[in-house]
């Protein structure tokens, strides 16, 4: 089978999708954080995996996972081009996924992993079920 994408099309695309993504995403998540009063998160880890957010003290890792790239079930919209690709990449993304969260959990880490899709207001229910450890324990 031919790439029907070129490469330059294809890095476009992604470079798009990634960039929208992270900031609004974090930016959502920082002000969920101060409506629950949630302090010590830091930015920019070192980690491995680069989890988005990381509360030091508590040995907390937060991810947050776009739901196209990491695969969530909520999205079923894959590009009807080059649908092998996008499929392997996802499925490369989600193999990481389980790596990086497997190591840090060995090294003591506490592991959330928040989808994109749950940063909306109407599963606000589920987001605040995830960040409970933060909010008993900070
Ligand atoms: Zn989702």
């Amino acid at each position: 089978m031919t790439d029907i994408v070129d490469e330059q099309t294809r890095s476009y695309v992604m470079s798009r999708v990634r960039s929208t993504q992270n900031k609004s995403t974090e930016l959502k998540l920082i002000s969920i954080f101060k409506e629950l009063n949630i302090k010590g998160w830091r930015r920019g880890s070192k980690l491995k995996g680069k989890p988005d957010f990381i509360f030091p003290k508590n040995k907390i890792a937060i991810f947050v996972d776009g739901c196209f790239w990491h695969g969530h079930e909520c999205r079923k919209s894959i590009p009807q081009t080059n649908i092998d690709y996008w499929m392997t990449k996802i499925a490369k993304n989600k193999l990481r996924d389980s790596e990086v969260s497997q190591y840090l959990q060995n090294k003591k880490w506490n592991v959330i992993r928040i989808w994109e899709c749950e940063l909306k207001k109407k599963h606000r229910e589920i987001l605040y079920q995830k960040l409970q450890p933060l909010i008993t324990q900070l």
